[in-house]
């Protein structure tokens, strides 16, 4: 088995790796180049710093986060074209998830360096290896918008999908978010919380949608921390409800005025009356469009 060498030996911009809670769950490889790269990009100093020093690790760092990604990639593409070495590192995880580095890599990419991934944990990939609701595979979404309408167009374009879904949220939102969930997705679907993972307060609960709220509420604390929510994926026996959920309410909105159709599809179908309200509505405005004569288009 060939093992690629960890010292770098030619300019090279490594995406590095770093724990999200546990700093014993560096590897041994990202070790190696955090040691012997001329210079560690990072996210926040002060955050790659601790974890230097845990490590005994002394090089210099430079910042490189949101706000100055193209100016910090520039500095980089100089150390390059001098022949240094550079490990990209974010506060936690990897680069460029939910994270700053795409830019980066992109710029270095253009300029022909070499970029070395160094793998090694992601919030994500942890929360959906304790799941079990990957077997379809999953989507990673991350950060859903902070905004309440931008959310839950959001959730409305991911609902009907047979992966698992996974988000990111902070604890601030997560209550809303959780509220947006059940009502646009449905009480039923289960979802995993995985809170704090690889920390001293780490909790993964597993329950069905609606039942979310009132696990937290019991106690503040599982309120705190970092969280990933894996949702999983439709159910294919649910698809089929939703399409009938669909035809009933089209046949509905012929005959009746949009209140008294998703009012009585609601009833039928036992479905939420504001998901139903906002399909009318769609479905209105597209019955409309295709009303106008194709003259009335041409200006
Ligand atoms: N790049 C990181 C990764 O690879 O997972 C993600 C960075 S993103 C800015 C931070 C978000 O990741 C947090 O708000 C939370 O949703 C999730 N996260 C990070 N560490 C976590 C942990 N220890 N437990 C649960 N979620 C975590």
């Amino acid at each position: 088995m060939a093992i690629a060498r960890a010292v770098p030996k030619q300019p090279a911009l490594y995406v590095v790796a770093t724990p999200i809670g546990n700093l014993a769950d560096i590897t041994l490889r990202a070790l190696d180049i955090l040691k012997s790269v001329n210079c560690v990009a990072a996210e926040d100093t002060r955050v790659t710093g601790k974890l230097l020093s845990h490590y005994g690790i002394t090089v210099p760092t430079l910042a490189l986060h949101q706000h100055n990604e193209r100016s910090g990639a520039q500095k980089i593409l100089g150390l390059l074209a001098k022949g240094a070495s550079v490990a990209l590192v974010s506060d936690a995880g990897t680069p460029g998830i939910s994270d700053p580095g795409a830019r980066l890599v992109n710029a270095v990419r253009a300029q022909d360096y070499p970029i070395i991934p160094i793998p090694g944990p992601c919030a994500a990939v942890t929360a959906v290896s304790v799941s079990g609701f990957a077997d379809a595979g999953f989507l990673f979404f991350g950060f859903l918008p902070a905004q309440r309408g931008a959310r839950r167009r959001e959730l409305e374009t991911l609902k009907e999908q047979s992966c698992a879904t996974v988000f990111y949220e902070a604890p601030h939102r997560i209550r809303e978010t959780l509220a947006d969930l059940t009502e646009l997705w449905g009480s039923e679907r289960l979802l995993i919380i995985a809170r704090e993972l690889t920390k001293l307060f780490e909790t993964v609960h597993r329950c069905a949608l609606g039942e979310a709220i009132a696990w937290m509420e019991q106690d503040p604390n599982r309120q705190r921390g970092e969280f990933v929510l894996v949702v999983e994926g439709l159910p294919p026996e649910w698809k089929t409800s939703h399409d009938a959920e669909d035809r009933v309410l089209e046949t509905l909105l012929k005959e009746l005025p949009v209140k008294q159709a998703v009012r009585l599809c609601a009833a039928l179908c036992d479905a939420p009356k504001n998901a139903l309200y906002r399909k009318a509505l769609a479905i209105k405005e597209q019955s409309a469009a295709a009303d106008v004569p194709e003259s009335s288009h041409s200006t």
